[in-house]
């Protein structure tokens, strides 16, 4: 009997408790995207910078409308970059496009469909509102509000935002450094010969673009056999980095070397084993500075641990609370079994449903099996202990992007 299985929120906190933010960098509003946001992100301009026409049309002023159909002298016209500059006074309109600034005196839009343009000017057909159709200067925000709070993971949406505020460099956290190493006399990188008794790396190139997809930057340290000092001579190769991923040789087995290996130059050691499936060896310590996450070798469990704790590390390490995936509501498409003692990441497809998207697993959940869980859209979350499930019952998922 070994220590009891830590619970994966449990898992998560250590890890999390355990990683502080690396430091900020500025970069060109360009290179935003996916980077944590570090500071709070002030306007420098308003927006709109002032009083804006939201149509096509006519600025006049609300007054001048005694009777409908009205006809006013045209004075001039205001369009987007070409403001017209003059007072415009009851009796007159100002021609006027969809961005252009709303010239002084006038307080309301009519658009164009309302009106009929002859040589003597304009007719008004219809009763505006007063105020209608302008976008009042700093509607969407002022200049020196606080648009944007740190830390945020930055979207394409953000970036059109920072770039309206003017803001054309934004401090955001560097991207984590984060070497990825596989372990396993059997294991070769994709396109090396593949000799008898061998198989391909799935971890390694798999685990390098889970690190960037999360904003970090992968340092591919290829395939080190089930050797300890081989393994010990490149972990302290790369103890600048932010983080050592390891998969395979985290078990009990007689070539599960990782933490031995580790241990015999100090490796303080956090957790070992998650109450989880797939999953269960994972480790996670630390190698004097160096934070070490050792995920099992079997392909899903590795790609499953990374979604659940490589992302948490990730996040962390840029300045997110790195609290776990997300997960949402689902209709179960299929019957489930009751769960035992260790949390259950099961492989799903999603469909549409009346309501909730059903999520129905794929048939066979061997481990073994890296399609499943490249076609996967989600992960069903079954808790340790859940009792049995009905098809049609409402369960959580991960959404696997
Ligand atoms: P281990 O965790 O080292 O006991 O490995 C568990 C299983 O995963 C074994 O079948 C290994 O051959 C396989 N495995 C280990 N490392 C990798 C890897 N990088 N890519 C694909 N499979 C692996
Ligand atoms: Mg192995």
């Amino acid at each position: 009997m070994g220590a009891p299985l830590l619970p994966v929120a449990e898992a998560r906190r250590l890890i999390v408790e355990d990683l502080a933010s690396v430091a900020p960098e500025t970069v060109k509003l360009e290179e935003a995207l996916g980077r944590v946001l570090r500071a709070d992100a002030v306007a420098q301009v308003s927006h709109p910078p002032a009083d804006v026409s939201a149509m096509d049309g006519y600025a006049l002023c609300f007054e001048s409308l005694k009777g409908i159909p009205q006809t006013l002298t045209v004075s001039g016209e205001s369009a987007a970059g070409h403001p017209y500059r003059n007072i415009v006074r009851p009796g007159e309109a100002v021609r006027i496009f969809t961005g252009a600034y709303v010239p002084p005196g006038a307080d309301t839009i009519v658009i164009q469909e309302n009106t009929i343009a002859s040589e003597s000017g304009v007719t008004i057909n219809e009763h505006p509102r007063l105020g209608q159709h302008i976008r009042p200067a700093g509607q969407d925000f002022r200049k020196g509000d606080v648009v944007l709070t740190s830390p945020r993971l930055l979207t394409a949406r953000d970036v059109a935002l920072l770039a309206a505020m003017n803001l054309p460099h934004v401090p955001v956290s560097r991207r984590p450094i984060v070497g990825v190493l596989s372990t396993g006399d059997e294991v070769v990188l994709p396109g090396d010969p593949i000799a008898d008794g061998q198989i391909v790396s799935a971890n390694g190139p798999g685990l390098c673009a889970f690190v960037t997809a999360h904003g970090g930057e992968p340092l591919h340290l290829g395939v080190v056999k089930d050797d300890p000092k081989a393994l010990l001579r490149i972990a302290e190769q790369v103890a600048h980095l932010d983080l050592l991923v390891t998969s395979g040789g985290v078990s009990v087995g007689d070539h599960d070397v990782v933490k031995a290996a580790l241990s015999s130059a100090g490796f303080k050691a956090g957790f070992h084993k998650v109450a989880m499936r797939p999953g269960k060896p994972l480790l996670y310590g630390r190698l004097h500075n160096l934070p070490v996450l050792g995920l099992p070798g079997n392909p899903v469990s590795a790609m499953v641990c990374a979604t659940l704790f490589l992302s948490s590390a990730l996040a962390r390490l840029q300045g997110l609370p790195g609290d776990g995936p997300r997960t949402m509501s689902a209709q179960l498409g299929t019957d489930l079994k009751a769960n035992d003692s260790r949390a259950d990441f099961i492989r799903a497809t999603l469909q549409h449903g009346n309501g909730l998207p059903v999520a129905t697993p794929f048939p066979v959940q061997d481990s073994g099996m890296v399609a499943t869980l490249a076609r996967a859209d989600a992960l069903i979350v079954r808790e340790p202990q859940a009792s049995a499930a009905k098809a049609g019952d409402t369960v959580s998922i991960i959404l696997l992007n």
